[in-house]
């Protein structure tokens, strides 16, 4: 079945082995942005959006660095806008998730939820996913307190205490984000020196309701039924205390969707895929964008920008394949 982000189907395919052109795993900016640049090159892409409809910027309140939207534009709007560009040009967004693939020999086969596609060129922007903490409690009271995604559970925490883990731009844009609901949001950090950008930071220091843990861990989320607190260690001292609070909001960074790919494709510390500058992988006709092969940009901008250059790029792999046949 395909869906809009609004949710709404827009198409459907039975579980039949399916031969595309363009297979592009992820509906995030890489992956849309590839679609709309595949689409417009008349390859008919299929997009598998993966469990994460918009990826994780459709799970962003406000994106306010992405350009051409200078009053800042909701993350899941702008992943119907791009969506939308991508149909118009002939782009299909099923809402299914690849489960295997074997890229051992072209076309590859990509095994999914609902049935199996062999593809000519295939563009990986299955992104990433947030780390956990991996303290006692913290997978007990996921959803009853504990949350990586401040957009989506920030309303539950209205005039309630919260914490966020975390020292990156992620924990003070997201915190920042909280202070709409909760009355107070104390950010805790295992460092005195966060690594969020400068206008994030002043921003933070100057906002009455966020203050600051630092030097500090959390070694276990406490509460039966939901959480009432968090065991805490000063990283400097030893010294260990307890801090009441309703909610655990986690931004230690993120991990890539690749285990799928290990042993098939070439990868680097972390599992993020291995590309050059034209978004090829290690096997011709594979390629990467987004996060799932960078973790130093991270950026809406910079993921969608992959996400042309690789579709552009399978184009051309396509092309010259097709020039040697001819
Ligand atoms: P990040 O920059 O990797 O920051 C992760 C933070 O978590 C760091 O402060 C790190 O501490 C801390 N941390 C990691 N593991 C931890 C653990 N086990 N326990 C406690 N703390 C831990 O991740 P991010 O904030 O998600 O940002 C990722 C990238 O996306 C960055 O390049 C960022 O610039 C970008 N981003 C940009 C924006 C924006 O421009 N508005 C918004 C969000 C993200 P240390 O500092 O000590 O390492």
């Amino acid at each position: 079945m395909s869906f809009s982000l609004s949710g709404i189907p827009t198409a459907s395919n039975s579980s039949d082995l399916k031969h595309v052109k363009v297979l592009i795993l992820g509906s995030g900016p890489a992956g849309l942005s590839a679609a709309l640049y595949a689409a417009r090159a008349e390859l008919a892409p299929v997009v598998l959006t993966g469990m994460e409809l918009g990826g994780q910027a459709g799970l962003t309140h406000v994106i306010e660095n992405y350009p051409g939207f200078p009053e800042g534009v909701g993350g899941s709007q702008l992943g119907e806008l791009f969506q939308k560009q991508a149909e118009r040009f002939g782009a299909l967004v099923e809402f299914d998730t690849a489960t295997a693939v074997n890229l051992s020999q072209r076309p590859f086969k990509i095994t999914t939820e609902n049935g199996q596609y062999l593809a000519d060129a295939l563009i990986i922007a299955t992104g990433a996913r947030p780390n956990h903490l991996e303290v006692p409690g913290e997978y007990e009271l996921t959803g009853k307190g504990v949350s990586y995604c401040a957009t989506c559970d920030g309303w539950f925490f209205k005039d309630k205490k919260v914490v966020v883990v975390g020292g990156g731009d992620s924990a003070l844009e997201e915190g920042l984000f909280l202070t709409r609901f909760a009355s107070s949001v104390t950010i805790i950090h295992r460092r005195d020196t966060l690594r969020a950008g400068k206008v994030l930071q002043s921003r933070a220091f100057s906002n009455p309701k966020v203050n600051f843990i630092w030097n500090t861990v959390v070694t276990a989320i406490l509460g039966q039924d939901k959480v009432t607190g968090v065991a805490l260690k000063n990283v400097l001292t030893g010294e260990t205390s307890t801090l009441e609070t309703d909610g655990v909001f986690i931004f230690i960074g993120h991990t890539p969707n690749t285990q799928m790919f290990e042993g098939q494709l070439e990868m680097r510390d972390g599992g993020y895929i291995v590309t050059n500058h034209l978004m090829e992988t290690s096997v011709p006709g594979v390629f990467a964008a987004g996060e799932v092969a960078d973790n130093h940009f991270r950026q809406v901008v910079t993921s969608a920008g992959m996400g042309a250059a690789a579709a552009i790029q399978a184009t051309h792999f396509l092309e010259k394949e097709e020039a040697v046949k001819v």
